[in-house]
């Protein structure tokens, strides 16, 4: 196993002599074939080979193949955005008539996927609030039960999940757990050998970096034993009549079986594929994930900490600073930093929260973060407006919160303009 930063620029691909250095970009719908029987194997789940890109493509699958890699997993794919991820990674084993429990401070898109849309189609969530005790989150399940949801380190409310605690009750009721790891990424945690059974992820993030493409991903820890718990989970263990009656969990065994199902049966049927050419400028981006989150790091460590000096300030969340309420759990599971997404809280409530968004200049407006380009946003005007004043509390984001998302500029030119616009408050 070589050491993580060689496979950001290493991992996945790895071509033959005289073949391209970087991972081609197979921009084509379909692939050629002699017979019929050829392809019927394929068809058949048989042989591995590619037939049609909303399947699968040689491209997406080095991408995919770096990822697991880095996240420490046996299988990957990739889907068109974070959100078809984690709507996969969910309904691959939840379906109509299933319950999921769910941390309370997730990102905004996946509350509203999860509490309104999934709801629709008749999987019920319960939220927990990530620092519950032991009792609390035990007491959330439910016999129909099928997973357990939580991230890394939350969207907006950047709050760390005591992994263990969650990966032990999921483990506990014979569920597994999927983590959402797009803020620390695996260069600065890997949920798997804290326990967790999936991994998803917004590339659109970190990992892509620069904010050119929309993108997700699912990583499968191989860990999970679905045919000891076959009962709850009917879709892997049960034959597939789509498939001529294969059984997910037999025939790809711990290691393939979640990945396989999710590619043969929900990106077949909802077709949320990533492109070939996004594939291609993820990877580029994978590339420098190691150098970048590193900078990312640093430079809010230092925006925290001069934020927290500054008057007009009432209060900062990073748990790199060690007044945070997540210092210890950031401690264990982040060691060498958590990411460049920050928040605080303006002295004078949500109004004056509008106003120091008027007055940043190097630092603009996106409803984007973990970029390389520094950004801010006032959640409660803008991605989470359709929640109330007791709802955005209990998602952990207060109608005074600002998220920054602190890029690898220079630090002085981020904390200069932050610094004009915390002062030109009230004047
Ligand atoms: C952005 C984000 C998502 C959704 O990803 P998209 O690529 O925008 O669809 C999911 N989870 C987290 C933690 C995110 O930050």
């Amino acid at each position: 196993m070589k050491k993580i930063e060689t496979t950001c620029v290493h991992g996945g691909y790895v071509p033959g002599n005289g073949e391209p250095r970087q991972t081609p970009i197979i921009q084509s719908t379909t692939f050629k074939y002699n017979t019929s029987e050829d392809m019927a194997k394929l068809f058949d789940l048989e042989a591995s080979g590619y037939f049609y890109s909303r399947l699968q493509n040689p491209t997406c699958d080095n991408v995919a193949a770096k990822i697991a890699q880095l996240e420490g997993g046996s299988a990957a794919m990739l889907t068109s955005s974070g959100q078809a991820a984690n709507f996969f990674a969910v309904f691959n084993i939840a379906t109509c008539g299933d319950h999921v429990v769910a941390s309370s401070t997730i990102y905004g898109g996946t509350y509203n996927l999860f509490a309104v849309t999934m709801k629709k189609m008749g999987v019920e969530f319960t939220f927990v609030a990530p620092d519950c005790t032991e009792k609390e989150l035990n007491a959330a399940f439910r016999p129909n039960t099928k997973a357990v949801f939580g991230e890394t380190i939350a969207n907006p409310a950047v709050v760390v999940l005591d992994i263990e605690k969650f990966a032990k009750a999921a483990h506990a009721h014979g569920v597994p757990l999927i983590i959402d790891n797009t803020f620390a990424t695996p260069i600065n945690c890997r949920p798997i050998e804290w326990g967790a059974d999936i991994v998803t992820h917004s590339t659109t993030k970190y990992m892509d970096g620069h904010g050119a493409a929309v993108g997700g991903a699912i990583v499968d820890s191989g860990k999970f034993d679905w045919m000891a718990h076959a009962d709850k989970f009917p879709g892997l263990c049960e034959p597939d009549d789509s498939y001529h009656g294969i059984v997910y969990a037999k025939k790809f065994g711990k290691e393939g079986a979640f990945i396989t199902k999710a590619t043969a049966q929900l990106m077949r049927d909802f077709g949320a594929v990533q492109s070939p050419q996004s594939a291609f400028i993820l990877n580029l981006g994978l590339e420098s994930l190691h150098v970048r989150m590193q900078r990312h790091c640093e430079n809010a460590q230092k925006m925290a900490e001069f934020l927290q000096s500054h008057p007009n300030v009432e209060w900062v969340t990073y748990c790199g600073l060690k007044s945070d309420k997540c210092y210890d759990l950031g401690q264990k599971y982040l060691k060498n930093g958590s990411c460049g997404v920050l928040s605080f809280g303006v002295k004078g409530g949500r109004k004056a929260a509008e106003e120091v968004m008027k007055h940043f200049s190097l630092i603009p407006i996106e409803t984007h973060v973990a970029d390389a380009r520094s950004c801010c946003l006032h959640p409660a005007s803008a991605t989470h407006r359709q929640m109330n004043d007791e709802e955005l509390v209990r998602a952990g984001v207060r109608p005074e919160l600002i998220r920054l998302s602190v890029g690898i500029e220079n630090i002085d030119d981020l904390i200069a303009d932050v610094k004009q616009a915390l002062d030109a408050l009230g004047k």
